[in-house]
């Protein structure tokens, strides 16, 4: 290890408290943020020659830990925004890791072109949707991110560049697509996106009085939509347990929208700057005095009634007005406060699925932690070594986190984390914060614990790689 002079990485990198999206959980990390990818290259070689332990982060959109590296090095790759190559004859994009959704479908809407898998929110880079292999509200029919992508490179703590994709390196390919940076850097990419037609979506609102209807009418959905999501009431009681509503979108085809030039337009894509009147930027001021239970049980019963009296509506929207609802409010997270919140998002098999969710909206009801948020979505498997989805059901929660609180709501985590494992479910590591690495080797099954841990050993044989989370949830 080489001694700490003005030279060395250790001493040149400034110090920073970095922080998961949801505010409960920080680290105090050493800080770089490399220009390119060559500069990232040597970063990683150099702080490998220094044994300093290593983490990637994109734009922090996690909400847990990540992309924090707690006495470590994080490398932030924000800055490699470069577009190798983009080709609306194939659909084809290539690109560095730090170029975001946002860029991505700016870049392609206006040729007829959409991401085939976003997240809730424009914000993340391409690394990070990578490294977490994003699902979207089409999981059921697209798969995760990681199946439209055509190749990546990796680069690894030693310096060597994988070119990985579908034939060469394929276990590779399969195990760094939701593999957490733990296996080298991803500094290219290369993705198929989707075709559209129209820059609008059909989208169909339905309700549900609890959550058997919900998940009725999810299913009878699902067939015939390109897209559909829930939002759970988590408040509700009784009969109504689990009530809420839909949201089925469908792309549009020929000439269903009279004008497809004018809504694939950049500018009609937009998220309206006010809403109510009210300047989209301050929102989560006024919004902090409902972030509590009484506050989030009298929204979610205005929401609930509302959608109930708008049951079968049918609108157009744009994809951007679909797809990043949570982008409506910038800065949304800090009406949680001081101690911040954090998504637990669940993941179980269709068989035990209504039950177990049943009973995980009973007990955050009993032990006085409802949560303030609640996203459903259906799944379906797919091909990565580390992949969140199963055949089934994920319920997305919010936990409002305070200093009085914390103790108690890790408690609630853990009894929560039980009754998911018995129902032989899984989590997603891009909204954990609070799992152990035996109850991941549960969820994953030790053998493909293993089977990730020795390519890691092929090729990060010093454990470079690492991050609070891999530490805390694979035990690297
Ligand atoms: C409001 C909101 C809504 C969301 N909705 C969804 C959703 O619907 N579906 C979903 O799946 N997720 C969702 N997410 C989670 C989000 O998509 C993921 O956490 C994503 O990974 C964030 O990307 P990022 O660029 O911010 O990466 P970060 O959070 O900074 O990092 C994520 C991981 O990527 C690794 N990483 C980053 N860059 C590289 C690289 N170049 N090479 C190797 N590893 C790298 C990091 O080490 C870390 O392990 C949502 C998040 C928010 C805040």
């Amino acid at each position: 290890m080489r001694r700490p002079t003005l030279t060395t990485l250790r001493a040149r990198s400034p110090w920073r408290v970095l922080g998961g999206f949801g505010q409960a959980i920080n680290g105090a990390c050493r800080y770089v943020a490399p220009a390119s990818v060559e500069e990232l290259s040597a970063t990683l070689a150099r702080a490998h020659e220094e044994g300093l332990t290593v983490a990637f982060r994109g734009a922090g959109r996690s909400y847990g830990d990540a992309s924090i590296n707690t006495r470590g090095l994080v490398v932030d790759t924000q800055r490699l925004t470069r577009v190798h190559r983009w080709d609306p004859g194939s659909g084809e994009f290539e690109c560095e890791p730090g170029v975001t959704v946002e860029g991505l479908w700016r870049r392609t809407i206006e040729d007829g072109y959409w991401p085939a898998v976003v997240p809730g929110t424009m914000r993340p880079t391409m690394g990070g949707c990578l490294a977490m292999n994003i699902h979207g509200k089409n999981n059921f029919r697209a798969g995760p991110f990681g199946e439209h992508v055509q190749e990546i490179d990796l680069v690894t703590p030693s310096g060597e560049v994988l070119t990985c994709n579908r034939e060469q390196n394929p276990d590779v390919f399969h195990a760094a697509i939701g593999g957490l940076g733990m296996l080298g850097a991803i500094t290219r990419v290369k993705l198929k996106l989707k075709k559209i037609e129209s820059g609008l979506l059909r989208v169909d609102a339905r309700v549900g009085r609890n959550l058997d209807e919900i998940f009725e009418c999810f299913e009878e959905l699902i067939p015939k939509s390109d897209y559909v999501v829930g939002w759970i009431d988590c408040f509700a009681r009784n009969g109504s347990l689990g009530r809420g509503q839909l949201h089925a979108a469908h792309y549009l085809h020929g000439d269903e929208d009279p004008d497809p030039q004018g809504s694939l337009h950049v500018e009609r894509q937009g998220l309206p700057s006010t809403i109510l009147g009210f300047p989209r930027g301050k929102l989560w001021i006024p919004m902090q005095f409902f972030v509590n239970d009484l506050g989030v049980a009298m929204v979610n019963r205005a929401k609930y009634w509302s959608s109930y009296f708008g049951d079968g509506a049918s609108y157009l929207q744009s994809h951007v007005g679909f797809a990043f609802l949570l982008d409506y409010v910038p800065d949304w997270r800090l009406a949680y406060g001081d101690g911040g919140f954090v998504q637990y998002q669940v993941f179980i098999p269709k068989e035990t699925a209504k039950a177990t969710l049943k009973t995980l909206l009973d007990l955050g009801q009993r032990r006085g932690f409802p949560s303030y948020l609640g996203v459903l979505k259906r799944h379906r498997p797919d091909a990565f070594l580390l992949s969140h989805a199963v055949d089934g059901w994920s319920l997305a929660m919010d936990f409002k986190v305070t200093r009085g609180n914390r103790e108690a709501l890790w408690k609630h985590f853990a009894e929560m984390t039980a009754i998911v494992l018995d129902a032989g479910g899984r989590f997603y590591f891009a909204k954990d914060g609070v799992l152990t690495s035996a109850d991941v080797a549960r969820a994953y099954g030790q053998e493909r614990i293993d089977r990730f841990a020795a390519i890691k050993q092929r090729l990060d044989p010093d454990g470079t790689l690492n991050s609070d989370l891999s530490r805390r949830a694979l035990g690297l």
